[in-house]
């Protein structure tokens, strides 16, 4: 794959994330709409403020940047810095109460344990995790390990961390596949069931299987679910992207269509079906709508920089073309 080709994707990853949250965000708790509703409601907009989903993976984004690499405690310390910045963005009542602690002198990877017993496995470590997929897309175990590593910060449940790694995992498998290459979705599936480790995503992956061709989106709710738990939402995610790989917005649209945790859902679908399609894939008023958008394509630009001068020999990658 040439750098411009590879550079688009990194782009469309964060930019597709965010536009996907600050869509969904308008749906967020809701049941089921019909896919002309949010076309409509997308036009209506003027501008696409995004969520704590986007204000974290920013967090990540800046701290995998600053330190090169995953630091615990510097990212810790950023997603404390942003939220006291900026904490009406739509946090949920349990980082806070981790940051006041890690604030207080708690270790950044056993505060989440206190707080929750045996750990939260909501989907908060899995929606801020596409950086960490961009910047390790070349290597597996790298992923998981800082996938784990950085969920644990706020969500240590292995259901969380498992989530968490997943959809980095998603992401990095549709940013390694050129995007005028058909992604084949059964091989697709196989790779993600021989990655998870856990049984519960393995059902997952396997209903979503199934469930490819399902017209049906309250079967596709019925088995993989809308909410904020990560096991029944991470798995919805890769199907909204699979099951609409050839269009950025039918995904996105798609996600937020199924209720629920739309905002989050929305955000992760996105976040692969960029990585795949690359930015211009994603429609330019929806584009133009963001906030801080500027902001969060440097931030990719300088993770890309970051993937391919440590990880990519510069003759292992082809010629502009
Ligand atoms: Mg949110």
């Amino acid at each position: 794959m040439c750098r411009g080709k590879l550079k688009s994707k990194f782009l469309g990853c964060l930019v597709g994330a965010a536009i996907g949250d600050g869509l969904g965000a308008w749906r967020e708790g809701k049941g089921m709409v019909k896919r002309e509703e949010i076309e409509l409601l997308t036009d209506r907009l003027e501008q696409l403020t995004y969520t704590d989903d986007t204000h974290m993976t920013i967090g990540v984004a800046e701290s995998l940047i600053e330190s090169n690499g995953f630091d615990g405690e510097h990212m810790a310390q950023t997603f404390i810095r942003n939220y006291e910045s900026e904490p009406w963005r739509g946090y949920g009542p349990g980082p806070p109460r981790i940051f006041r602690m890690i604030k207080s002198g708690e270790p950044w990877h056993s505060a989440a344990n206190k707080i929750y017993k045996g750990g939260s496995f909501g989907n908060g470590s899995a929606m801020r995790v596409a950086p960490t997929g961009l910047l390790y897309y070349h290597n597996s175990t790298e992923l998981r390990e800082i996938a784990y590593k950085s969920s644990s910060i706020t969500h240590s449940h292995e259901l969380a961390k498992e989530g968490a790694a997943l959809q980095a995992y998603a992401v990095a498998l549709a940013l390694n596949t050129p995007p005028d290459e058909e992604i084949d979705q059964e091989a697709f599936i196989l790779k993600l069931q021989n990655f998870a480790r856990n049984q519960l995503y393995k059902e997952k992956i396997a209903s979503m299987k199934e469930l490819l061709g399902e017209q049906d989106r309250r079967q596709v709710v019925a088995a993989l679910g809308n909410g904020i738990e990560a096991p029944r939402s991470v798995p919805t995610a890769i199907y909204c992207f699979l099951s609409h790989l050839r269009s950025y917005k039918d995904c996105v649209t798609y996600a937020i269509s199924l209720g629920g945790d739309t905002d989050t859902i929305a955000s992760m679908a996105g976040a692969i079906s960029g990585a795949y399609l690359g930015i211009n894939a994603i429609p330019d008023r929806w584009r133009a709508k963001l906030e801080n958008r500027a902001y969060i394509e440097a931030l990719a630009e300088r993770l890309y920089q970051i993937a391919t001068l440590n990880f990519i020999p510069l003759q292992h990658l082809e010629q502009e073309d």
